[in-house]
């Protein structure tokens, strides 16, 4: 029985600690197959984003602990790509030349500016707040509405391997009274967003980032059921920027799946992704 996970960050990007303490949890930890994606470059200057000098840096220290570590952990080699129309996507000029082990694709910002910056979902409420009133005439749901369009468009775009954190705009938007996950009109935009994930045969990540502080993943609790029954296929993630949280979530999460009815999920076995059976406590191969 052991653990997987592909979405963690480190010092090169809003990580809190170097890739090698990561490492040395995941192992101490019981995970055998890890994956870093530490935030891809963007056209514009972030706190959290990697720079795209430090690159090669990024990939030098990979293949040192994949040196070091190899007989104990596989370590895999990838990115968390930020989708932004008209301003960063898998075609940026940053991608060419460049080879990954997988990559994932998130929503982070929309595609609206405010004194010439993005509109950023995934920051504080305060900053979430005055986009929504400045962009979206204070209308959660047409906010919502705007992810959603750009997660389809990001899905169809493709180029990556996993759709990271699915519904982020749900982290500050259970703050207003109008967002509601029962409506109708919510679940069928979740819906429809998973049907073409599904027809363009992407992976789903199940991110127990906040699981243990807001109780809920992404995608929602709520939304297993349907993920189930449309044969989505899923990879448990923890998200981690501290080296403790690289399981963070995960026990509670993989019972959930399993009372969901999913049997399997994937991993990437010498580099390729493969459909393994699980259980509460972790992946039987
Ligand atoms: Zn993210
Ligand atoms: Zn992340």
């Amino acid at each position: 029985m052991y653990w997987t996970n592909y979405h963690s960050h480190s010092t090169f990007c809003d990580g809190r600690s170097e890739m090698e303490e990561f490492v040395k949890l995941a192992i101490c930890k019981g995970i055998i197959s890890y994956g870093f994606s530490s935030h891809a470059p963007l056209p514009f200057s972030t706190k959290w984003a990697m720079k795209e000098e430090a690159f090669a840096a990024y990939l030098s220290e990979f293949e040192r602990l994949k040196t070091v570590y190899g007989s104990e952990i596989e370590l895999y080699f990838g990115l968390e790509v930020d989708f932004i129309p008209n301003c960063s996507d898998i075609d940026s000029k940053f991608f060419k030349d460049k080879s990954f082990d997988y990559l994932i694709g998130s929503i982070h910002y929309l595609d609206k500016i405010i004194d010439n910056q993005y509109f950023c979902i995934d920051g504080d409420f305060e900053e979430f707040d005055k986009g929504v009133k400045t962009v979206f005439d204070g209308d959660i749901n047409a906010a919502i509405n705007s992810f959603y369009d750009v997660s389809l468009l990001m899905i169809q775009k493709g180029g990556f391997d996993i759709v990271g954190h699915f519904d982020k705009i749900a982290l500050n938007g259970i703050h207003y009274k109008e967002f509601d996950i029962n409506a109708l009109w919510y679940k069928q935009r979740v819906a429809e967003v998973f049907q073409l994930l599904k027809e363009k045969g992407l992976i789903l990540e199940i991110n127990t980032k906040s699981l243990f502080k807001k109780g809920f993943t992404y995608p929602h609790q709520e939304f297993y059921p349907l993920i189930n029954e449309l044969q989505i296929p899923i990879v448990v993630n923890s998200d981690c920027h501290y080296p403790m949280n690289v399981i963070d979530g995960y026990e509670p999460t993989f019972a959930a799946l399993k009372k969901a009815g999913f049997r399997n999920m994937q991993r990437l076995v010498k580099g390729k992704w493969l459909e393994v059976a699980f259980d509460n406590n972790g992946l039987l191969y």
